[in-house]
């Protein structure tokens, strides 16, 4: 079985989202997680979630959406504690990469966030670019669980994940010739590691420069493989226990 266990499935992105699924089939994609990103998208992946059999959801504010309302967020996590396919609070963090984000307004917006999950017993999917200083000793507060999406850091860093018991999200990239972090994915754990595409963003080598969707995780699985000297297989039986271990599935 193969999990695409973070994407974006939006039709902003997608013209048919239901022929992108069953390309993905093809492959031995058989089920999704797709991560909302404002309140828009949150609607959008609640009817999405109702649409798909195989698509799981993510609720939540991304760090570049910081101006979006977090009380109409809670309404609608509140309002779809019995949905099934609502699996975590996502995708939420800190992004310091680009200037015009107001630091302070995405800390409390983060922190009102966990909260939210902590209350709900949810896990959460975390997005950290540039970050890592104030995520951290944000996480070290906190008493939440989830993933450490597209995981770019070092391995102290990693560690420091660890301790507090995140699993960490790999993407397309740990494939790009510059890849920094492909070392450390080397030697973290099987079973912290979560295979994730981002579609339509950082889409693997070979097919670099296209867009991205769920059916390239695959290319991943194989990588990670590969990277480990292991069977594909044993990377796939691998990510079965860590979904379920992050997702409560
Ligand atoms: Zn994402």
């Amino acid at each position: 079985m193969l999990f695409d266990t973070h994407c974006h499935l939006y039709k902003e992105y997608f013209d048919d989202i239901t022929e992108i699924i069953s390309k993905a089939k093809d492959k031995g994609v058989e089920k999704y997680i797709s991560d909302a990103t404002n309140i828009e998208t949150c609607y959008e992946m609640l009817d999405l979630a109702k649409m798909q059999p195989d698509v799981y959801i993510t609720l939540g504010i991304h760090p570049e959406c910081v101006d979006d309302f977090y009380g109409e967020l809670e309404t609608i996590v509140m309002n779809n504690l019995n949905n099934e396919k609502f699996v975590a609070i996502g995708e939420i963090g800190l992004d310091y990469h680009y200037e015009g984000y107001e630091r302070e307004q995405q800390i409390k917006l983060f922190e009102k966030q966990l909260n939210l999950a902590e209350k709900i017993n949810k896990p959460v999917v975390i997005h950290c670019r540039d970050a890592y200083e104030d995520m951290i000793e944000i996480l070290k507060k906190h008493n939440n669980r989830g993933v450490i999406h597209c995981f770019d850091g070092t391995m102290e860093q990693y560690k420091e994940y660890e301790k507090l018991g995140y699993y960490i999200g790999v993407d397309g990239n740990v494939t790009f010739k510059n890849s920094t972090t492909r070392d450390v994915i080397k030697e973290v754990p099987l079973d912290r590691i979560l295979l994730e595409t981002d579609s339509p963003y950082l889409t693997p080598e070979p097919l670099r420069g296209q867009k991205n969707d769920p059916s390239n995780i695959y290319i991943i699985a194989e990588y990670i493989a590969k990277l480990k000297n292991v069977d594909t297989d044993e990377v796939k039986k691998c990510q079965k226990c860590v979904i379920s271990k992050v997702f409560d599935f």
